[in-house]
This record gives C-alpha cells, structure tokens and sequence, in this order.
C-alpha cells in the first residue's frame, strides 16, 4: 500500500480501505481470516463480560500494517454470513468489536471495545471507522501494528443517539473527595484517555500521578474500607509493569479508589476501616515507575479494574457539594439502564456488567435524575434501587427508593434536593 491509500479485500468476508496518507511509507497489508482460541478468551472475559455482548460471528478478521500505525482511520465493511443471520432476534443489534491494548507504566491489559456504529439485526453487511488506535503492537510493544475486528450482538439501547455526549473531562463523575496528600497537590502525569499528540502510540493514563517523595503519607479520599492491599508486577518485553504495592479502598457509596507504586511494609492491611483524611500508607516507587510518585485511580462506579469504568480523580478532589447518589440494579440478570442527571447521561448499568452507578459533585439545588431502561435478558422490566448519600433527600424527606420500569415505558425521572455545601 502506498502513500495514495489502497483498499484490501477478502473474498466472502469484506474488505479495508485505507485513506491518502494512511501511511508515509509503502506499507505491506495483509488481512486475514482466522479463529484463535486467545481471541475468543478474550471477547468472553471483555466484551461479553462488561458489554453484554453475545452471538459473535465464528471468526475474526486480523489486519497486519507492519510497523507503522496508520495515521488515519481505516474503513471497514464486513459480510454476515447466512447462517449467522438467522440466529438474531429483534432484541439484539449488530456491533463491531475491536481489540486494543491499554498500554502505561501502570498497568497493561488488552481489551475489546465496541465501535459506535450500529446496525439492524436484519442487515446482511456492516461498515465501520476503525481509528488508528486499533492498530495496536500488544502489550510492551511488539512493534507489528495489528487490528482484530470481530462482530457479535449487544443488547438494543433505546433513545442514546439523542443522549448528549457523557462529561467533559474536567467535570468530576463520581463523589467529592478528600486529597490524597497532604498540602499543595502538584499532577505530574495527568488522566488521559486520548492519543498522545507527539507518541505515534496511543497512550492511555487510568488514573493521576502526584508528586510524592518516597516517605510520604498516603490518605484515603473518602470513608471505607480496605478491599485489596498487595503487590503486582508484570514483565513485558523486558520492562516492569504493574502497581507494585497497591491499595484499593472501597467506599460507602459503592465507590472504590486504588493508591499505587506504594513503599513496601507501608501498607493498611485489608480489611482495616478508614475514614476520609487517614492514613493508609506510604508513597513509593514500587512496581513500573521511573521515580517515586502516587498514582491514584477512581471507579466511582466500584469496578477497580474496569478500565473503561475509572474516571479523572483530580477533577473530584477539594472543594465542593459533598453527598452522591448511587443507583444500583437489584442483583437479577435482565437489569440494565442508563442515568442521566439534568438530562445529562451520566453512566449505564449492563446487563452482566458494572452493578450500580455513583453521581457525586452536583449542583445545590433540585436535580432531576432519569433512569432509562435497556431491555435486559427475560422478562418485561427493569428494577433500580435509589440510594442517597451525605444530606441528600428526595423531596419526602426519604434517601432510598426501589421501583422498576416497563421496558415499554422506559423511563423513570424522580427529584433529588442536594444542600448548599456546609461553610
Ligand atoms: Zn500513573
């Protein structure tokens, strides 16, 4: 393939076109059919465990670019083979699924993610834009660039086309919290989801960086208990990955928090209760780091180690309305549905995936909260159970509720009255 772009087509199964520019050099692609009982490990513990997905077409298709990344998305069209079609029920819409491998000195994990388009159970041929992203080297860098694309069901979604785009990244997503440190908080590596402007690599940061001597005292960000208090490394390609000594706390509101590259001995032994403002151990430079530092995660959600489910933790730290609002599903398989806060979507609960969803940093005042439902696996409806955190109230004066939604119907929009901050 040549700087002028090119398209690449597998008999009966599709093709792959590439733009101008795709690729500086000449570049040699080779796309393939294959079936790998790693990529179905894969799909099973990803995107069929934390997507919902299910009834994937029995192969996948790998594109080899060589060792260079595309600089522009590749356009992808595949057939659905016959006998696959006529598996399908109405409660189920086609995606695409794409492995990528999140890749930082913290933690390295390969993943499927689900591309945005969406097709009719009905259609015979699905096209997507697959950024260049999805071209990946593997964990630590193999330096071959790789796409693996595979199509499956996922349960329909009602209404999220008209769904405004999910918080900005300086909006906090889950709880106010306490900071992790003592005095002036300095972010040497901040949150980040997006392509690094200067690495050809995507690189992805889970969680905040803060600058701490080795010594320093770690403190939990809110009320809980301590879930997790260990030690992971990975070798990959001759670097050190991983937390190293590492603490995850779990939080009253369902919440959790990870302390990383921590000094060993330092540490909260689990299962120790901790109030906002203590102690659990020691910064240090344990595990994949270049110096000593805190990395600090947050899963307002409570999946630690979803990656998809942590959101920017400085953006929740310091000042602010205190109090959140947890809504959780009632432990049965077929619940699932999405919450929006002022019409705002906020996150989804999925069927087989993440169980509750935290909203912290909200606005004084009366907020309105809507739960949509998804339809789920069997039955007609979807219960939800409202739990209010720290002074917040529905307009009865009550802090809990447990109702359910016809999927028919949708949605249920109840008031919650969050207080001023207290001076
Ligand atoms: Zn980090």
């Amino acid at each position: 393939m040549t700087a002028a772009g090119g398209t690449v087509t597998v008999p009966d199964v599709g093709s792959i076109a590439f733009p101008p520019q795709a690729f500086a050099d000449a570049a040699t692609v080779r796309a393939s059919v294959t079936h790998e009982p790693e990529v179905d490990d894969l799909f099973n513990a990803t995107a069929a465990t934390l997507l919902s997905a299910d009834h994937r077409v029995p192969y996948e298709l790998r594109v080899d670019v060589g060792s260079a990344q595309p600089a522009a998305a590749a356009t992808v069209s595949l057939k659905l083979p016959a006998p696959y079609r006529a598996t399908l029920r109405s409660t189920s819409q086609i995606r695409v699924f794409a492995a990528n491998v999140w890749d930082d000195p913290d933690s390295a994990v390969a993943t499927f993610e689900m591309l945005p388009e969406r097709f009719p159970f009905t259609s015979e041929s699905v096209t997507v834009s697959v950024p260049p992203h999805f071209f990946t080297d593997g964990v630590g860098g193999g330096g071959t660039f790789t796409l693996t694309l595979l199509v499956a069901t996922a349960p329909t979604v009602p209404d999220e086309a008209t769904l405004p785009p999910t918080e900005s990244a300086d909006t906090c997503s889950g709880a106010t919290l306490r900071p992790p440190l003592d005095g002036e908080l300095t972010v040497t590596s901040p949150f980040s989801t997006r392509t690094h402007p200067v690495l050809k690599k995507v690189h992805q940061h889970s969680g905040t960086d803060y600058q701490a001597a080795e010594g320093t005292n770690v403190k939990a960000m809110a009320d809980g208990v301590v879930e997790y208090s260990r030690y992971e490394v990975k070798e990959s390609n001759g670097t050190v990955v991983g937390y190293g000594h590492y603490i995850v706390l779990r939080h009253k509101d369902g919440s959790g928090s990870l302390y990383a590259h921590l000094q060993e001995g330092s540490l909260a032994a689990k299962g120790t209760a901790v109030h906002a403002g203590d102690t659990i151990a020691k910064s240090g430079k344990s595990g994949g780091v270049t110096g000593p530092h805190l990395h600090v995660e947050y899963s307002p959600n409570g999946t630690v180690f979803t990656k998809d489910s942590r959101v920017d933790p400085a953006a929740c730290i310091g000042a602010g309305p205190t109090g959140s609002i947890t809504v959780q599903d009632d432990n049965s398989p077929g619940s699932a549905f999405t919450v929006a806060v002022d019409r705002r979507h906020v996150c989804e609960v999925t069927v087989g995936g993440q169980r509750s969803c935290v909203i912290g940093g909200l606005h004084p005042g009366i907020r309105q909260i809507t739960i949509t439902a998804m339809p789920g696996t069997g039955g007609d409806h979807t219960r939800y159970k409202i739990i209010l955190n720290d002074g917040l109230k529905f307009p009865n004066g009550a802090t809990e509720q447990t109702d359910y939604i016809y999927w028919l119907t949708r949605s249920n929009t109840v008031n919650v009255n969050v207080p001023e901050p207290a001076k």
